[in-house]
């Protein structure tokens, strides 16, 4: 558990379902995930580089500016050395936009060179002293640089605690329950970890299933189908649908042995009615597909349908 100081979040789990919530998602991190070359340093300069640029801008776009950003200042004293008009008008070339974003950066440049003699401050708390630091970007660069930040809470990492352990939408509960979460000392891979969860698994329209989310076990909006959050205020639509129904289907199924159809319609989608359009006609499709695919069993008995693995 982090040291942060916060006191515990209730609606967490138990600390033994918070440690193995906490070692799934370092595995799943660590089996596969994105590269960017950001992730390859732990150079600070080259780290607040690199978060300055993504605060507003696509990843992928990020990826050549940054190598393009390095080349020409590789080190942050030749960054604070550089004319500020040159940082401008590179920001202006590669389309960062927000151009503040290259007065500001160059400016912290010159803090870091001329108050800390170039040597790079360590803690979330100096980091923030410096021109367009805020929290989130100082505990960025803590973690990934010194393995020494607190956790990171942007929108994604809301999305992800308010979906998988209902945290209510407020700032203060996601700070106090992101940090309760983080284990202690692992700041550098669990941050990485969280947003990678946030940004290729529980996005917007969820993909609990085909990106293998590690929390499927523990989540609340996996278990009741209510996938909205603070950015996603109405329900969005199931990532490969029929796909996604398929695993819960069989999921459920090895869970419960055996299940009559509604129970089981009601268990594998928030908006399941019997004679509605995600209702009975529509499961039965879906069971008899598992069936010709020899993963499901189909009975019917007493007036009832009774699906189970073959
Ligand atoms: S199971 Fe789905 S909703 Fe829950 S945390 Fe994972 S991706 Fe998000």
């Amino acid at each position: 558990m982090s040291d942060s100081g916060t006191q515990p979040v209730s609606d967490l789990p138990d600390a033994d379902t918070v440690d193995a919530i906490q070692q799934a998602l370092i595995e799943w991190y660590e089996t596969d995930h994105r590269e960017y070359p950001w992730r390859e340093t732990d150079d600070p300069y080259a780290i607040l580089v690199s978060e300055i640029m993504s605060q507003q801008t696509q990843l992928d776009r990020v990826v050549e500016a940054w190598g393009d950003f390095l080349d020409e200042w590789p080190t942050v004293d030749s960054l604070a050395e550089a004319p500020r008009g040159d940082v401008v008008s590179f920001w202006s070339n590669h389309s960062l936009g927000y151009n503040n974003r290259a007065k500001y950066l160059h400016e912290a440049a010159t803090q870091i060179v001329d108050g800390y003699d170039g040597a790079f401050p360590e803690t979330p708390d100096e980091l923030q002293e410096l021109m367009g630091v805020g929290p989130y970007t100082a505990n960025a660069v803590a973690s990934f640089a010194f393995n020494n930040g607190g956790a990171v809470v942007d929108t994604n990492v809301k999305r992800v605690l308010y979906r998988a352990f209902d945290i209510p939408d407020d700032d203060a509960a996601f700070e106090a329950a992101a940090g309760e979460l983080m284990p202690e000392g692992r700041s550098r891979v669990w941050n990485n970890a969280i947003m990678e969860l946030g940004g290729v698994a529980c996005e917007k329209t969820p993909k609990c299933d085909t990106a293998g989310c590690p929390w499927r076990e523990w989540c609340a909006a996996y278990e009741s189908g209510d996938f909205t959050a603070p950015d996603v205020p109405t329900q969005p639509s199931f990532d490969g649908s029929r796909r996604q129904f398929r695993g819960r289907v069989v999921r459920l199924l090895g869970e419960h042995n055996e299940m009559e159809l509604d129970t089981l319609g009601h268990r594998i989608r928030v908006d399941y009615t019997p004679d509605g359009e995600h209702g009975r006609e529509w499961l039965r499709g879906l069971l008899s597909d598992l069936s010709d695919d020899g993963l499901v069993e189909i009975d019917e008995r007493n007036d009832q349908t009774i699906a189970r693995l073959q």
